[in-house]
């Protein structure tokens, strides 16, 4: 038992990641997709795509309807590859559609976040989170944000129970027409100014759902976002460093 412990340790270095917005991630992870503008047939790229994320003329993958699948990179080698590249969150849906030959990172345009976010939450900030029909795998990785490893309330940035103590919303899932009034709810009980945050492919775009009679995403239509965490499930390191670059005063 405690040679195992022992053999964790050695592996890790240190029992927390003591700077997480610098971690090189082991195994299969698929980040930032990395298109070539090589000349490939569109039709057949874009025809094997489960959910319509990739477009033709130019080639691109929109990381808001993207699931990971890999059956891209699989079919089309030299043409699309996942590099490991973690920070895909932003707050402009547009930054998540990744063209071919676009090599910059996805980033945060800093003009768009409010003032009052960096004001009020850049160092602490509590957040609700609603599985809207979500699947459970989102939910995981956001409930491993708080583990030993990510431990993102070192941060001051901690999941709460009751809406009227938080300061925004995470929403996972679809949002399925018998979940969207307690989307609402929650989001009405707490108290402004207060953010919304999209973790997941389903909860941006509706990812394999999308187009489902059984889904009511009008709430999303009536106010900002202000984060995409993209990813099928995100990896914890995403919402982390997506929250962290959305709360957190640039130095000048
Ligand atoms: S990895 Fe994403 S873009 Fe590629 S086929 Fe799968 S869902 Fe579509």
């Amino acid at each position: 038992m405690i040679l195992d412990e022992l053999t964790i340790f050695k592996q890790h270095g240190k029992q927390f990641i003591p700077d997480v917005t610098k971690p090189v991630l082991p195994g299969p992870f698929k980040g930032r997709p990395e298109l070539t503008l090589e000349k490939v047939d569109e039709e057949a790229l874009a025809s094997l795509c489960p959910t319509g994320a990739i477009s033709k003329a130019p080639v691109s993958i929109d990381l808001g309807k993207c699931i990971m699948c890999g059956e891209c990179a699989f079919a089309f080698p030299s043409k699309i590859k996942f590099t490991k590249d973690y920070k895909i969150a932003t707050n402009v849906r547009e930054n998540l559609i990744i063209k071919a030959g676009d090599l910059e990172p996805v980033s945060l345009d800093e003009s768009k976040i409010r003032k009052e976010i960096q004001t009020l939450f850049g160092r602490s900030l509590k957040l609700r989170e609603i599985s809207a029909a979500g699947a459970n795998a989102d939910e995981a990785e956001l409930n491993a944000c708080g583990n030993v490893n990510f431990d993102m309330g070192r941060f001051g940035i901690e999941f709460l129970a009751s809406p009227r103590h938080c300061d925004g919303i995470v929403i996972t899932g679809p949002i399925s027409e018998n979940m969207a009034e307690a989307v609402q709810i929650c989001y009405d009980a707490i108290p402004d100014p207060k953010l919304i945050i999209l973790v997941g492919s389903d909860a941006i775009s509706g990812g394999i759902h999308s187009g489902s009679k059984a889904l009511q995403r009008s709430f999303l239509e009536k106010y900002p976002i202000d984060l995409y965490v993209p990813g099928n499930p995100p990896h914890p390191l995403t919402f982390v460093n997506g929250v962290l670059e959305l709360i957190r005063k640039r130095e000048k």
